[in-house]
Order: structure tokens, then C-alpha cells, then sequence
């Protein structure tokens, strides 16, 4: 192959990393196959396309703050029967609800798995496509007010703004504070109808003026975020519980089935 030293360059100028490793390779085998140059070229494109999804990909996973292995698919929804795999599937694959900004709230005393299913949840959300960003709300609603402070909060709620879901993870532990609850509440209005939030809590609507300045933002706040939202309730027994239970059964077990010393 003659004259084509400076290919490398231009298709590192063009930002087509994975053409640049691969032409050569492939031009070889191409010529050994008697290939058109146009299905040489065809290989190429498909071999790019292909490694920047998977880029994107993790890029995507990365930057979603997710927890580690809190997948769907090691949620064992026979602990919680009053979920509907069904309709869970429906919602880690996002379509209408997230195409139209719509919300998904997950309710239940501590240790139900609330986390575990939104993170699960965004999870096939972002291999489907979507961004999504996992965090702590009352770590979130800091980082707003020093935004504020900073008078960068336009960027910083435009920043977030680039995520077609955002899970805010033990919404009830935010504790009212006039200015940090406004934040919080001005973040839910920007969103409305507009991109998804995902609310994991453990204190029912009725508790909300504890979280709001006052009952009338409650109300606004609850009124927006379950416009045409999906509401979950996870009302089984705390699964960390049950198998720390389980644990010490087993090891009791353990214990009796040893011969005793005499
Ligand atoms: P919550 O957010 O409701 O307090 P978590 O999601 O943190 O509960 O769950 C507590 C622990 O139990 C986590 O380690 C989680 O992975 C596990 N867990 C809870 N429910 C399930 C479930 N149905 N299947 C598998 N693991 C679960
Ligand atoms: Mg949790």
C-alpha cells in the first residue's frame, strides 16, 4: 500500500479511533478476499459505530454515580410480591415514561430494597440509551445551595438537565431548611413534564411537611411529582433483616449439628 503514511493522522483528525487501528488489518484481509473497497469501507464504519456505543456506554455508566451490583437481575422479586416483574421490566426500559418526563416514586420502610430496584432500574435505563444520575438527596440539595451561593445555580440545574432520569436516593432524610427544601422544590418544578425523577422514600406523602417549609410546597411538591407518576409501594419484610436472620439460622445450625465435647 503506497501513499497512504499519513492515514493514520487524518483519521485520528476525523476522531475515528477505532478505524485508525484497525484499517490495516482489515485492508489486508480485504485484499486477500478480493473485497469491493466500498465493503472494506462499509466493515470499517460498522467496526466504529459499533466500539463508540459501547464508549458511550460506559462513559454513561460511569458518570451515573450508580451503586455497584444492585442490578434487575439480581433483584429477587420473590421477596417483594406485591411488585409486578412485568411492570417493572416495562419501566427499566423507559419508553413513554421517560420520553415524556414522567416520574416513578418508590415508597417502603428501610431495608425493602428501594435502592437496589431504582439503581437496577437505571441501570437498563442507560443501556437502553438514557443518562441517569444516582445520588443522595440530601447530598445533592448541599451541592445546590452552594451553587447558590456560588451563583452558579443556572449551570448546576442545567447540568443536571442532560439527564434524562435523575434518582434521588432517601428523599425523606432531607430535613426542612427553608432555603435547601426551596432548592429541592425548585429542582422538581424545573423538571415537571419536562425529565424523569425517580424518588426513593421512606416516609409516606402525609410526612412530607417535615421535608417542606411548609404544608402548601409539600402539596405543590407531591402534586407534581405524581402528575401521571408511577407510585411503588415495597411493603415486604426488610430483606436485610431477613437475611441476616437467615445467616444466623444457618450458623446455629452449624453449631448444633457439631459433636459435642465430653
Ligand atoms: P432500602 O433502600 O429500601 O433501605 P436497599 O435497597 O438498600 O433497601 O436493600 C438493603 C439490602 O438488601 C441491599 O444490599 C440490597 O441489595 C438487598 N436487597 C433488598 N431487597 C432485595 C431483593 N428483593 N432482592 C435482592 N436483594 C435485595
Ligand atoms: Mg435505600
Amino acid at each position: 500500500m503506497r501513499d497512504v503514511e499519513s492515514l493514520p493522522l487524518l483519521l485520528r483528525q476525523l476522531a475515528l479511533p477505532t478505524m485508525q487501528a484497525l484499517w490495516e488489518e482489515l485492508a489486508t484481509k480485504a485484499m486477500d478476499k478480493g473485497q469491493h473497497p466500498a465493503q472494506y469501507l462499509k466493515m470499517l464504519c460498522e467496526h466504529e459505530l459499533a466500539d463508540r456505543h459501547s464508549r458511550r456506554l460506559a462513559r454513561h455508566m460511569r458518570e451515573s454515580r450508580l451503586p455497584v451490583c444492585k442490578s434487575i437481575e439480581s433483584f429477587d422479586f420473590g421477596a417483594v410480591p406485591a411488585l409486578n416483574k412485568t411492570q417493572i421490566m416495562g419501566l427499566a426500559s423507559g419508553d413513554v415514561w421517560i420520553e415524556n418526563g414522567r416520574n416513578l416514586l418508590i415508597f417502603g420502610p428501610s431495608g425493602v430494597g428501594k435502592t437496589h430496584l431504582a439503581a437496577g432500574i437505571g441501570e437498563k435505563l442507560i443501556e437502553a440509551g438514557y443518562r441517569v444520575l444516582f445520588v443522595r438527596t440530601t447530598e445533592l440539595v448541599q451541592k445546590l445551595q452552594a451553587a447558590k451561593s456560588e451563583l452558579t445555580l443556572p449551570a448546576a440545574l442545567d447540568k443536571l438537565d442532560k439527564y434524562h432520569c435523575l434518582i434521588l436516593d432517601d428523599f425523606g432524610y432531607v430535613k426542612k431548611n427553608g432555603p435547601e427544601t426551596s432548592l429541592l422544590f425548585e429542582l422538581i418544578s424545573e423538571r415537571y413534564e419536562h425529565r424523569s425523577i425517580v424518588i426513593t422514600c421512606n416516609q409516606p406523602f402525609q410526612q412530607w411537611d417535615q421535608i417542606f417549609e411548609d404544608k402548601h410546597m409539600a402539596i405543590a411538591a407531591v402534586d407534581r411529582l405524581i402528575h401521571h407518576g408511577t407510585i411503588l409501594e415495597l411493603s415486604a419484610e426488610s430483606y436485610r433483616k431477613r437475611e441476616a436472620e437467615a445467616r444466623l439460622q444457618k450458623e446455629a445450625k452449624k453449631r448444633r449439628g457439631r459433636p459435642t465435647k465430653t
